[in-house]
């Protein structure tokens, strides 16, 4: 456990040391649970992100996106529930007064000082906010607790512009809010996150093969990623987990340093949302299928992932500390089409012209890849430094690139370093980072 705790302590020091993420207003003393994502988180994150966007949408004819607004029609959380139920049980302790969410704890006394608690009470995780300038009952909105209501709300504006047929998709991705009791493990729970969700339309009968298949898919985008397969798995919610309207729930975990947790649910939410939705607004749901000629209501297969927690996920399942020739190096094994910077161009000394032939080298990869350019140092020192923020490759100018024109080609995870023509380069980099 000693070396497990070791680790998020090493990985939140490699964040904030390298640039990847910072306590919110860090200079005013930090905000609890808020975090700022810094250079190369900011690139990391954007890569999750824009890959999640183009497995989930782009590469597919059968998933559309959509970006709604954060404050929607505070009715909107009523319909859903959350108003009235989106709660989790809070306990103080009356000796040191912290707060706990009651079914997290093990025992029936302070986990801190051992103090008493109180009973439990209900506590609504929705950040309540006011429209307009009167700060009165009837100007009250919500932050959004999930990005899925956007969705719902728009099926039939999205379903007529895009002449989709059930079954299709509408994805998004955008921020997140949630009052969360007891955030920690750094951006595993905080009170602003970032949701990449995708609601999947389906003629009733057909949800159970529906759900099987959006679990494999969403397993095997982890997979693709390189996450270890032994670090994830699938957990069915029994009958106590399962919210009241979800007929078959699936959450997949990943085996953290701190436990097994889950970092995206895959859920059966039924006909639910529509069918409250539609008895609200008096507005008809409902799909004509011209094919079996049949109206129904769709069931919803959910897809809902965390981008910030991926983020870790992707961060820990990375993290290696190596010896190599004697010397510790510290390594994050990103997959290349995630990695922040993709090559650092490193001329192998200050002279004989190879700053000039590596700058042409940088300009020329720009536009194609994030590149970076560092001619300061010994070049293993310079290899330590982009090994530890995860850059697949290193492209080295030596003396025998003003022969032949030729660099070496260092890849991070063997060190192995092939001789390249300068001209290959592109295609090269394109081969080994993958779609
Ligand atoms: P948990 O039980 O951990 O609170 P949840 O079951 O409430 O999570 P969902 O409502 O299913 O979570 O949300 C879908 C996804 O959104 C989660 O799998 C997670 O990746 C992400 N998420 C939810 N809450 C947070 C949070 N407070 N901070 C960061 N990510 C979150």
């Amino acid at each position: 456990m000693e070396e497990k705790d070791d680790l998020m302590d090493k990985l939140v020091s490699l964040c904030k040391r390298r640039g990847f993420i910072f306590q919110s207003s860090e200079i005013y003393g930090g905000i609890n649970s808020c975090w700022d994502y810094g250079p190369l988180g900011v690139e990391l994150k954007r890569n999750i992100k824009d890959h999640w966007w183009k497995c989930m949408t782009q590469l597919r004819d059968d998933v559309v996106g959509v970006d709604a607004s954060i404050i929607m029609h505070p009715k909107v959380w009523e319909t859903s529930g959350h108003v009235a139920g989106f709660t989790d049980p809070l306990v103080d302790c009356r000796k040191c007064k912290q707060r706990f969410k009651a079914d997290q704890l093990k025992e029936s006394k302070c986990p801190q000082c051992g103090g008493e608690l109180t009973s439990a009470r209900q506590f609504n995780l929705m950040f309540k906010t006011h429209l307009g300038p009167v700060e009165d009952d009837a100007s009250i909105v919500y932050l959004r607790p999930e990005t899925a209501q956007g969705i719902y709300v728009n099926f039939l504006n999205v379903l007529g512009p895009s002449r989709q047929k059930v079954p299709f998709g509408i994805a998004q991705i955008g921020k997140a809010f949630r009052n969360e009791i007891s955030p920690g493990n750094f951006v595993f729970r905080s009170r602003e996150f970032e949701q990449m969700e995708m609601q999947f339309f389906v003629y009733p009968p057909e949800d159970a093969k529906w759900l099987e298949y959006w679990k494999n898919e969403r397993m095997n985008w982890y997979l693709s990623l390189n996450v270890k397969r032994e670090n994830l798995k699938f957990h069915q919610h029994d009958k106590k987990e399962l919210a009241f309207y979800a007929k078959d729930a699936y959450d997949i975990e990943y085996n953290f340093p701190f436990g097994w947790q889950e970092i995206e649910g895959i859920h059966n939410r039924t006909d639910f949302d529509l069918s409250r939705h539609s008895q609200a607004t008096g507005k008809d749901l409902s799909y004509f299928d011209d094919q079996i000629k049949e109206k129904f209501i769709p069931y919803i297969i959910e897809t809902s992932a965390g981008v910030d927690r991926s983020l870790l996920v992707f961060l820990v399942d990375a993290y290696y500390e190596e010896e190599v020739k004697g010397e510790r190096r510290v390594v994050l094994k990103l997959d290349p089409k995630i990695a922040p910077i993709k090559a650092a161009i490193l001329p192998l000394v200050k002279r004989d012209n190879m700053p000039q032939i590596a700058g042409n080298i940088y300009k020329k990869l720009k536009p194609h890849f994030n590149v970076f350019y560092d001619e300061g140092g010994a070049v293993g020192r310079r290899y330590r430094r982009q090994d530890e923020i995860g850059t697949p490759f290193c492209i080295t100018i030596d003396s025998q690139t003003l022969e032949d024109n030729t660099v070496t080609l260092r890849e991070r995870d063997s060190m192995e370093q092939t001789r390249i023509k300068i001209d290959d380069l592109r295609q090269e980099m394109e081969r080994r980072i993958g779609g």
